[in-house]
């Protein structure tokens, strides 16, 4: 392989938010393309990386790794579990398990992320396309049924 071609020169894979400073992680086009309104998508520059900014307290979702863009929520189609501290924001996009519907599941016994696990496992997951942070929401799950408890 030729290390100097421009398509695999290896962008890092996080970068810090030109908003709060904290690290974001590298996110897929894919992830931009089908998550932001038609009018910002019109801006973005497909050869350049984008990352994901998860801090809750910034206003920041995606940034240009050159620093040049930045995406705010209200850029996206849906809302951002990790902006948006509200019961009905999804924590599993693809799944459709807002943080009251996991509530609610635990509060029955039952055992959400077993669930959506046997979910991903069969491969029915879409986190590219569906969580605006490009990434699996398990992580984000543990963490939310972690804090209930
Ligand atoms: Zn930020």
């Amino acid at each position: 392989m030729d290390c100097c071609a421009p398509s695999s020169i290896v962008e890092p894979a996080k970068i810090n938010c030109p908003s709060c400073g904290e690290k974001g992680k590298s996110v897929p086009l894919i992830t931009l393309k089908s998550l932001l309104k038609a009018s910002f998508l019109e801006t973005i520059e497909p050869d350049k990386p984008y990352y994901f900014c998860p801090t809750s307290s910034c206003n920041t979702v995606y940034f240009s790794g050159t620093h040049s863009q930045t995406f705010e929520e209200d850029t996206l189609k849906v809302p951002v579990f990790q902006k948006n501290s509200n019961l009905d924001i999804p924590v599993c996009y693809c799944f459709d398990w807002t943080r009251d519907r996991l509530i609610q599941a635990v509060s029955h016994n039952q055992q959400p992320i077993e669930h959506i696990k046997d979910q991903v496992q069969s491969n029915r997951c879409g986190c590219e396309v569906n969580n605006p942070q490009g990434a699996c929401c398990l992580g984000n799950v543990t963490a939310y049924l972690r804090s209930l408890k």
